[in-house]
C-alpha cells in the first residue's frame, strides 16, 4: 500500500512541476511520519525516501535511534524551548521557529555544541487564531533579528495553510507567502538565504508546488490517515 501511495504522490509532484515549468529536483518531498510506527517508516525508506518530518521531539528521537543514520529528520511541529536541547545536532531543519525567544534558545544551545542549526521561520499566513507562526507583518523583523544570531541560519519560510475542501482556496496564501519570501530575499540580509519555501500538505501540495514550494510535507497521502486514539 505504501509503495502505491508513494508512487501516486511522486506522480502528482511531477505533474505539478511540469504544469509550473519547474524541474522535479527543485522540490523535496518530506514524508510526514508522525504517529506512524517505525516499520512503516522503514518501508518508505526502502522505497528511497530519506527525508522524514516529525512534530514531537521525543518521537523523533525514538525513531532516529532505530532507523538508518542517512535519514534527514525535519522538525515540523511547534517547539517548546525546554525541548530544544534534545534536537541540537540531530535535525536537518527546524521548520517551526516563530519567536525570537525560541530562536535565541536554539542559538544558545547550537553555540554551546559548536554547530550551526538551519531553521525556517513559520508564518501564519492566513492569520488563523488556532495556528502558531509569526504574523506576516512581523515576519521581516523576526528574520532580521534572527539573522544576527551567530549559530542559526535562516533558510526560508514555512507555512501551514488553512484546512480547506478545495485546494484552490489556498492558492492565494501560497502566492502571498512566496511574495513575502521574495521581498525578504531582496533585502540581502546576512545569514539569510530564503531558498526554501516549505508549504503544502496532502490536501494542497500540488497547488503549493505550482506556487513555488521547494518542500512539501505529505503525511496522509503516503502513510494513510492518522489514528490519535492509540
Ligand atoms: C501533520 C503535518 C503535516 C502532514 O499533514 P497531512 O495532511 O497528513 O499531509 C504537514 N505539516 C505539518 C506541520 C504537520 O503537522
Amino acid at each position: 500500500m505504501l509503495k502505491e501511495n508513494l508512487k501516486q504522490v511522486e506522480e502528482n509532484i511531477c505533474s505539478a512541476c511540469k504544469r509550473a515549468g519547474r524541474s522535479r529536483d527543485e522540490v523535496t518531498l518530506i514524508a510526514v511520519s508522525k504517529t506512524k510506527p517505525v516499520e512503516m517508516l522503514k518501508e518508505v525508506y526502502d522505497q528511497g525516501i530519506r527525508v522524514f518530518g516529525e512534530n514531537k521531539v521525543q518521537e523523533m528521537m525514538d525513531k532516529q535511534e532505530v532507523l538508518p543514520s542517512d535519514i534527514q529528520w525535519h522538525m515540523i511541529g511547534h517547539l517548546q524551548r525546554n525541548k530544544v536541547k534534545y534536537l541540537i545536532g540531530k535535525t536537518a531543519l527546524i521548520h517551526s521557529v516563530d519567536s525570537l525567544r525560541l530562536a535565541e534558545e536554539i542559538n544558545r544551545l547550537s553555540e554551546k555544541n559548536d554547530v550551526v542549526t538551519k531553521i525556517l521561520v513559520e508564518v501564519n499566513i492566513a492569520s488563523e487564531e488556532t495556528k502558531f507562526g509569526t504574523s506576516r507583518e512581523d515576519a521581516v523583523k523576526l528574520v532580521e533579528h534572527i539573522s544576527r544570531l551567530s549559530n542559526l541560519r535562516v533558510e526560508g519560510l514555512m507555512t501551514i495553510a488553512p484546512y480547506v475542501e478545495n485546494a484552490e482556496d489556498n492558492r492565494q496564501y501560497f502566492k502571498e507567502i512566496r511574495k513575502l519570501s521574495v521581498d525578504i530575499k531582496q533585502k540581502n540580509i546576512d545569514n539569510v538565504s530564503m531558498s526554501t519555501l516549505s508549504m503544502g500538505m496532502t490536501g494542497d501540495y500540488m497547488v503549493a508546488i505550482e506556487e513555488g514550494a521547494t518542500m512539501v510535507r505529505v503525511g496522509t497521502g503516503i502513510f494513510g490517515a492518522r489514528d490519535y486514539s492509540i
